[in-house]
């Protein structure tokens, strides 16, 4: 039914993992740090899932979620890893299933990625960012998809248990799609994505409350800080059709910007006619911290990995500088320079 592809030879498809699944066990879900909602919203709906099928299951994040997440079914079981690390330590042992989502490399879980490589169990991953490490023995890993959220979607129906989806798991799933769609703009928006929605909505699924949960959650001091960063900070390099955002840490402060108050800022720049790359910086003094985009074949995967020790996909991408934000906004220059042919 479903057009999975299972990139790694070393790793077995995720549904094999169902005779496994056949038995209670002790299950870990986790996901990349600073989660987003589709790390936060397909973890969660395999929570739930598994859980409804009689597992014992935690899901840990290896860092704090944002506030405009804590609407989300479950979200108050997530342990956090860097401020309840004992705990999580202790609750993770004997660990018989792993489910790595919206990740494919350990380093993304920070602090939390020796531990993983330790644990003795299976490891499946669920995840749709291309070129993963080969650490995984299960697993789907699919670039094509347009979340991982739509993943734990077909897992579920793959291993047969869709009679489980219900109104919270819906929740979650659709709350990942919608969100790194774009709200179901962006090219991954594919029919299998609005299958999936519409299935989701014969199941109950009432998608307004969802938009206006993460979206029309912010303070007034977040939209100010957008009007302050477009006008005072935003460079249009109209040569390379892109444009830059680069915020100082003094802003950070000033607006005293929280996890995920700069969720959607990247994006602006693109109402601008012509503008197929977008970069934002900022500098939150103990790193500077990069996100790109683009429009249309400009890979901004490569181009977070050759020069900001980042990666993603292709059209979203992220990366970390430890240069001042001078420097990394002048190196991000010498890029912009060297891709000119691929820009203009
Ligand atoms: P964001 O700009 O929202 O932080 O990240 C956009 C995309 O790039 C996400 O898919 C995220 O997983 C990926 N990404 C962000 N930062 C990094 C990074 O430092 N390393 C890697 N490998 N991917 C990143
Ligand atoms: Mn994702």
């Amino acid at each position: 039914m479903f057009d999975l592809c299972t990139s790694l030879s070393r790793m077995r498809p995720a549904e094999d993992i169902k005779a496994l699944l056949e038995v209670p066990k002790k299950v870990l879900i986790t996901m990349h740090q600073k989660p987003d909602a589709d790390a936060m919203g397909s973890s969660l709906a395999l929570y739930h899932f598994l859980v409804l099928k009689g597992h014992s299951v935690l899901v840990l994040s290896p860092t704090n979620f944002p506030s405009f997440l804590n609407w989300m079914p479950g979200c108050d079981q997530v342990l956090d890893f860097e401020s309840s690390r004992d705990k999580a330590l202790s609750l993770m042992k004997g660990t018989e299933i792993l489910f790595c989502l919206d990740f494919n490399a350990l380093y993304r879980t920070r602090g939390l990625a020796t531990y993983l490589e330790k644990l003795d169990c299976p490891k499946v991953l669920i995840d749709h960012h291309p070129q993963p490490e080969e650490v995984f023995d299960y697993g789907i890993s699919d670039p094509e998809a347009s979340s991982s959220a739509q993943l734990v979607y077909e897992f579920i129906y793959r291993i047969g248990g869709e009679s489980l989806i219900n109104e919270p798991i819906a929740q979650c799933l659709y709350a990942g799609t919608m969100t790194d769609t774009g709200s179901f703009r962006f090219a991954s928006t594919s029919p299998r994505v609005h299958r999936m929605v519409a299935d989701l909505m014969d199941r109950g699924l009432k998608h307004e409350p969802i938009h206006q949960a993460i979206y029309d959650h912010y303070l007034e001091n977040r939209l100010r800080f957008f009007g302050n960063a477009l006008l005072n900070h935003m460079e249009v390099f109209y040569e390379f059709n892109t444009a830059l955002i680069s915020i100082p840490f003094s802003d950070v402060r000033r607006w005293d910007l929280q996890a995920g108050d700069t969720e959607g800022l990247v994006n602006l720049p693109f109402s601008i006619q012509g503008i197929r790359f977008s970069a934002l910086i900022i500098d939150y003094d103990s790193e500077v911290k990069l996100s790109f985009r683009s429009k249309g074949d400009f890979d901004v995967n490569l181009f977070a990995r050759k020069y900001f020790h980042g990666g993603g996909h292709i059209n979203a991408s992220g990366g970390r500088s430890g240069e001042s934000l001078e420097k990394t906004v002048s190196l991000f220059r010498k890029a912009l320079e060297e891709n000119r042919k691929l820009l203009e």
